[in-house]
């Protein structure tokens, strides 16, 4: 990188006022502000890619003058300069900046620069400009200073009080809905434009339609490129341009320029909606698509650099905070599905996929669970245990897949004489467990019946009458769940042994 990129503009000569000890008045430049020429142009065509090259034309409210960085000679203006200064443009190419500008302006310019400030006000020395200050806005490009002069109507000095109330409001808002009506709304009150509007990418093409949460969105202008990164202000549509005049020793240059042009078909479609003014800003970061708000009026309307800045910081503003909500939303739907597919992920880790109640694994953990219950309640627990007759005979008479049928049926015949507080389980092939909280032998041996007396009456097709064996047994002290199931287990086959379809309980002295 050589020296000569790097290096910051000098203070032009004689512009700076020696203190009488000798001292600079002039601030500092901060080190590290100036980008090689390359990498400066490579950005300035990206913010601005419809920046006006020399030969080209800017809008006629304001005048824009450029010279070299090292404060020697304007090398470019606009044809209007004498409207705003006492040259005229073809007078002013080729001298030394200050005077053109006056030596006062220059140095504060000079300062203005070196802080990095945007701009800053000057007062107006021509008869030509109706308002009696005018903005000057600063700006690097390449080997180039660039000033832009805009009108400034009255002193803003209660711009940071509006912005403050605004910003506020949009830093509160609690929805991307909420959010955008106050950008509307303030955009509006600042503007005093007749519509404020916001195009969005999201819902490309068609008419207007309500987004998500209820938004009013209009369709994305197919006129406005999609990176739109810095504000457009168009102040009359119908005013003739001024032509950019170039000293023979200017170099093709893209300039950073808030004065420029909006490119031909965004001209095109402002007119076609009677727009003569326009203000466009970008949003980024709101929605997955790139947004835009359009503030649109039918008579000429200038909006001064310092409003601009307000609303433009409004809307990166609104543009953080709607990236927020975006991302608080996205956050609380990814929560939801995660939750959603757990709770999935558990259903079938515990559920039979045959008869859809709990697998062998899920009712061992219940009946583990239920019986520690039991004993630090000193209370009792019991067990039925239940398997189908002749289940095999099925199988070998209608088929596995009518066998896993009945299987399905007689889960849900059982599950309709159970509380919720029961648990109904597949054991293993064609027995099932119940687990029956709360209840002594004598309730469970009658639940047992219950089941056994309704399976028994229900018609299963193409089987018809299916019927089960079952065991009861009821906790002791100190029980294992092995225990207590291998007593009902042994209870199930005194059913079994006694002609099946018929309950038999846990013997006393088991
Ligand atoms: P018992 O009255 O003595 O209980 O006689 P059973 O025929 O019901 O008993 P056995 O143990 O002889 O036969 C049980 C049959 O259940 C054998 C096995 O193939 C079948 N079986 C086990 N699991 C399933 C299943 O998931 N689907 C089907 N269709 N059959 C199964
Ligand atoms: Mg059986
Ligand atoms: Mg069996």
């Amino acid at each position: 990188m050589s020296e000569a990129l790097v290096r910051p503009p000098t203070i032009p000569d004689g512009l700076a006022h020696r203190r009488e000890d000798g001292s600079h008045p002039l601030p500092a430049i901060p080190q590290g502000t100036f980008m090689p020429d390359s990498l400066d142009r490579e950005r300035d065509a990206s913010i601005c890619p419809s920046a006006p090259v020399v030969g080209e034309a800017v809008q006629p409210h304001g005048c824009l003058i450029a010279f070299d960085s090292d404060w020697q000679r304007v090398h470019l203006v606009s044809a209007n300069l004498s409207r705003f200064f006492g040259s005229s443009a073809s007078e002013a190419l080729g001298r030394r900046p200050e005077q053109v500008l006056g030596t006062d302006t220059a140095t504060v310019l000079a300062r203005t620069l070196a802080e990095g400030a945007p701009g800053m006000a000057i007062p107006s020395g021509q008869a030509d400009v109706a308002s009696r200050h005018l903005y000057v806005s600063t700006r690097l490009a390449g080997r180039y200073v660039v000033l832009e002069v805009e009108p400034l109507a009255a002193e803003s000095h209660e711009l940071p009080g509006l912005g403050h109330a605004w910003s506020t409001r949009l830093a509160r808002a609690g929805s991307l809905h909420e959010l955008h009506a106050h950008l509307l709304r303030a955009l509006q009150a600042l503007t005093g434009f007749e519509s404020c509007t916001l195009h969005s990418h999201e819902y490309g093409g068609g008419s207007a339609q309500r987004g998500r949460e209820g938004m009013r969105l209009e369709p994305f202008p197919s006129a406005v490129e999609r990176r739109i990164d810095t504000p457009l202000m168009l102040v009359d549509n119908q005013a003739k341009p001024v032509e950019l005049l170039a000293s023979p020793a200017a170099l093709p240059v893209a300039l950073p320029c808030s004065l420029r042009l909006p490119p031909p078909k965004l001209a095109g479609w402002l007119q076609g909606r009677q727009a003569r003014a326009a203000l466009i800003l970008a949003l980024h970061g709101v929605s997955p698509g790139q947004s835009l708000v359009v503030c649109r009026d039918r008579r000429p309307r200038h909006l001064p650099p310092p409003l601009r800045h307000l609303l433009q910081q409004l809307v990166q503003l609104a543009a953080l905070r709607g990236a927020l909500l975006h991302e608080q939303r996205e956050t609380k739907y990814r929560y939801r599905l995660l939750h959603e597919r757990n709770t999935k992920l558990q259903w079938l880790a515990y559920t039979d996929p045959l008869t859809q109640v709990a697998n062998r694994h899920r009712i061992e953990q219940v009946l583990e669970a239920e019986l520690a219950t039991s004993s630090r309640n000193g209370s009792s627990l019991t067990l039925l245990l239940f398997d189908v007759d002749h289940f095999k005979s099925i199988n070998d008479t209608y088929g596995h897949e009518v066998g896993d049928r009945v299987l399905h049926q007689v889960a849900r015949v059982a599950q309709t004489q159970l509380r919720k507080s029961d648990h109904l389980g597949r054991w293993g092939g064609e027995e099932f467990i119940v687990v029956v909280p709360g209840c002594d032998l004598a309730q469970a041996q009658e639940l047992a019946w219950r089941l056994c007396q309704t399976l028994a009456r229900s018609v299963i097709a193409p089987v018809g009458q299916v019927t089960a064996s079952f065991g009861v047994a009821v906790s002791q002290p100190g029980d294992t769940s092995r225990r207590l199931v291998q007593r009902a287990d042994r209870a199930m086959y005194r059913a079994k042994r006694a002609g099946r379809a018929c309950v038999r309980t846990q013997e006393l002295d088991e």
